[in-house]
């Protein structure tokens, strides 16, 4: 598989079925057979993994990538073996951390939740190609990615304001949005890939969609009380 392929969501995906430690191997940069580069992308994927690892407590050498050509084959066993080392130095993983598998696991999972959203913030960092190993390190800062997860946002449809015009519904890319006619919608927060998509399309007259930061937005309006009661127009 080329190595542009590997998602973020591949490797916390290897960490949450317990995998000590994640190898991504790519052709030399500069070297795809394509225009696309990917292995430009699989690096910054690597960065950006990295640095949400160290977010969540898990040691960030537990995950390498390497470049070389088809013909390098010395040179792959010799990355691979000493990368192999490094994990087995670092124990199974948890151990060096000091957590808990489980509390690891659902750490990995609360973080896999947010792997989409994390990609949208990033998309245009995720798009660079870094030809000086100096940039590696600033590419995705600590910092950033601390607040990263600290400025969530969530969108959250006013049930007072919508009019149940259906448009966010019919441009939500996941079909997280639950809707009927004459009904008050309701995002799905659990399919929710917080894109904004819904926000920038409620019509501003109804403005019925409220972006939320840093908390979880609150709980969808129950079936039975979401039929929308048109005002009456009253007589002239
Ligand atoms: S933020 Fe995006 S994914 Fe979430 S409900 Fe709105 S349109 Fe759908
Ligand atoms: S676009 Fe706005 S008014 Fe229309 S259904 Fe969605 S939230 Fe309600």
């Amino acid at each position: 598989m080329c190595s542009g392929r590997v998602d973020l969501s591949f490797i916390f995906r290897a960490f949450q079925n317990g995998m000590d430690g994640v190898f991504i191997g790519g052709c030399h940069l500069n070297e795809c057979n394509y225009i696309t580069h990917g292995n430009y992308h699989a690096l910054n994927v690597v960065l950006l993994a990295k640095r949400v690892m160290q977010h969540i407590g898990i040691n960030p050498d537990r995950l390498n990538i390497e470049f070389m050509s088809g013909a390098e084959a010395n040179l792959f066993v010799e990355v691979v073996n000493r990368f192999v080392d490094k994990v087995k130095k670092l124990g199974p993983l948890g151990s060096t951390e000091g957590i808990d598998q489980n509390e690891l696991r659902k750490r990995v999972s609360e973080v896999s939740k947010l792997i989409p959203y994390i990609k949208i913030v990033n998309q245009e960092k995720l798009a660079s190609r870094l030809t000086d190993p100096t940039d590696y390190e600033k590419l995705f800062t600590q910092d950033e990615i601390d607040a990263l997860f600290k400025e969530v946002v969530s969108y959250y449809i006013d049930p007072a304001k919508c009019q149940a015009c259906s448009t966010c519904l019919k441009r939500c890319p996941v079909v997280a949005i639950e809707g009927g006619k004459l009904q008050v919608h309701v995002i799905d927060q659990d399919k929710c890939i917080k894109c904004g998509t819904c926000f920038e399309v409620c019509p501003p007259k109804f403005g019925a969609v409220t972006k939320i930061v840093g908390e979880p937005a609150p709980p969808p309006l129950p079936l039975e009380k979401r039929a929308i009661v048109r005002k009456a127009k009253t007589a002239s």
